[in-house]
């Protein structure tokens, strides 16, 4: 069996400590939908009300919105966003 092993950086008395951490198999990480990196993100987008895409993402297939930094998007609905996005700013000009 491979061993696997992996830095983290942790967060102790409020500073940035790295760790070694190994695993005796390879941890079970959920790859990306759209590759073969670990996800680390989930699509926020709303499908329906309460009921978000979940889409799993790596940090190369993750979109995010100006002004929305919480949010990730998958990449189809990251262009969708972004043009929903531009229509707003389009219909209301900044005026103050
Ligand atoms: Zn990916
Ligand atoms: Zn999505």
């Amino acid at each position: 069996m491979p061993r696997y092993c992996e830095w983290k950086t942790v967060i102790i008395d409020g500073k940035p400590v790295r760790i070694h951490v190994q695993y005796s198999s390879a941890p079970k990480v959920e790859p990306c939908d759209y590759c073969q990196r670990k996800h680390e993100f989930l699509c926020d987008f709303e499908i329906s009300p309460g009921k978000t895409c979940d889409k799993k993402l790596c940090r190369l297939h993750t979109g995010k919105l100006f002004g929305e930094p919480d949010k990730d998007y998958c990449p189809d609905h990251y262009q969708i966003m972004k043009r929903e996005q531009m229509k707003i700013w389009k219909d209301s000009p900044l005026e103050s």
